[in-house]
């Protein structure tokens, strides 16, 4: 399938008069489409919500526009918490799924009144301890240990992962709680990730169901939730077919139906934390083509670097690339496609195929909404870039700023050094 992009190259012109490249670029219409789409798939669950895991973009803007669909937010550290704080959410729409968490951040997560989500069995003394008590509401982590694997080939390894507690554990925490007067219980798990299949979320639902029946049977405590947490997948790969979120929905909904219904759990809620898939199609990084160089190999260096997208130089993730005003040529070319660090893995691309790059063209990578701007470092004292937000009426809102230097300085404003800085 040919990958379609959001901005064309007049609009990309356009809007490099005010904001030169490199940006991330959102897509607003897609993000409110896919929200609802998310929202009607789990429909049949009264329930149900989405909490998106802020780390995927942790921008208030977006979101602000996934909480106009009924969104929460999944956090797992203290600035994030303190970005939901400033947005004005508390209580239940805030879900804490952290791990070998600091002190500081449950005493938080407290006082916003979000719920726990606890990755140990040690940690329940250690909440008590920081609260004085437990809340009402808990939820765990599980993880089943061994190997997760789907019929298309997909696999993870549970029983390598440092998250989560054990079959055992789980049992056990969920008596010391109970017995501590926790009243509300939740199971979350998490056990692949970027699964580009409609199977994940049901055999994983299956799974958690399971447990949550025996769970209360053999300690009696209230299931109100289970959390199947983030890892639906996105097509980088213009080969890959897209997964259909009205299908997963519906294949969580049966096995909710064969397993708690007839346990008589036919009211527990599901929640999810999906960060790619909410966010990941609806961003793009814009970068323009500034060198080319024939040695070895046929290089183009472009104005952005891994410090805007780590993905491909950190798990040598594809992200599909597309040449502006050049959609239609032939890929006749072969390329790497490189940023400025001084690092042989700063490369957004390795032989790929592509039209023919003129110096000056604007390239757009593809899918940076998750897991993008958000993985962004300053090594080689390189800037992060500005958000953007395409929205639905076409116009273009900063949604952050570019850093500058003295954001980059900002650290040794309490030296005397700072002082002889030319900002
Ligand atoms: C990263 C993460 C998510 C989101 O994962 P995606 O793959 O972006 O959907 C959800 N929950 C937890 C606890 C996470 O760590």
């Amino acid at each position: 399938m040919k990958k379609k992009v959001f901005v064309t190259k007049e609009m990309v012109e356009r809007i490099v008069q005010q904001y030169p490249t490199p940006f991330h670029i959102y897509d607003e219409k897609g993000i409110r489409e896919n929200a609802q789409r998310v929202r009607e798939a789990f429909s049949w669950n009264p329930g149900f919500k989405e909490y998106f895991a802020i780390k995927a973009t942790p921008n208030p803007f977006l979101v602000n526009l996934l909480r106009e669909y009924g969104c929460g937010a999944d956090c797992s550290s203290l600035t994030e918490l303190m970005l939901c704080d400033a947005l004005g959410m508390r209580g239940e729409e805030i879900m804490f799924s952290s791990n070998d968490t600091p002190a500081e951040e449950y005493a938080l997560v407290n006082r916003l009144g979000g719920i726990i989500n606890l990755d140990d069995i040690t940690h329940i003394a250690f909440v008590e301890k920081i609260l004085g008590r437990l809340p009402e509401t808990m939820s765990c982590r599980y993880n089943p240990g061994g190997v997760f694997t789907l019929s298309n080939g997909i696999m993870d390894n549970p029983g390598d992962a440092k998250y989560g507690m054990t079959t055992e554990q789980i049992f056990e925490a969920f008596s010391i709680m109970k017995a501590k007067g926790v009243k509300r219980f939740g199971i979350h798990a998490f056990l692949a990730s970027n699964t580009v299949t409609n199977e994940y979320y049901p055999q994983l639902a299956r799974q958690l169901f399971e447990l949550a029946v025996r769970l209360k049977e053999r300690t009696g405590a209230e299931i109100a939730f289970i959390n199947l947490s983030g890892g639906v997948g996105i097509p980088y790969r213009p080969d890959q077919e897209p997964n259909d979120i009205l299908l997963i929905g519906e294949g969580v909904h049966q096995v909710y139906d064969e397993v708690l219904v007839p346990a008589g759990m036919g009211d527990v809620a599901i929640y999810t934390e999906m960060g790619r898939f909410m966010m990941g199609p609806y961003g793009a990084l814009v970068t323009k083509a500034i060198h080319e160089k024939h040695t070895y190999k046929e290089y183009i260096g472009v104005d952005a670097c891994a410090v805007n997208l780590m993905r491909p130089a950190m798990y040598g993730a594809y992200h599909h690339i597309t040449v502006l005003g050049k959609e239609d040529m032939p890929c006749d070319q072969v390329y790497d496609v490189t940023g400025s660090l001084c690092e042989n893995n700063d490369k957004f691309a390795v032989d790929r195929q592509l039209p023919k790059i003129e110096i000056g063209d604007y390239l757009v990578i593809h899918d940076t909404g998750a897991h993008g701007y958000s993985m962004g470092y300053n090594y080689n004292g390189k800037l992060r870039s500005a958000e953007l937000l395409l929205c639905e009426d076409g116009s273009v809102k900063l949604i952050r700023r570019a850093e500058e230097p003295r954001d980059y300085f900002a650290t040794f404003d309490c030296f005397d050094f700072y002082r002889n800085l030319r900002l």
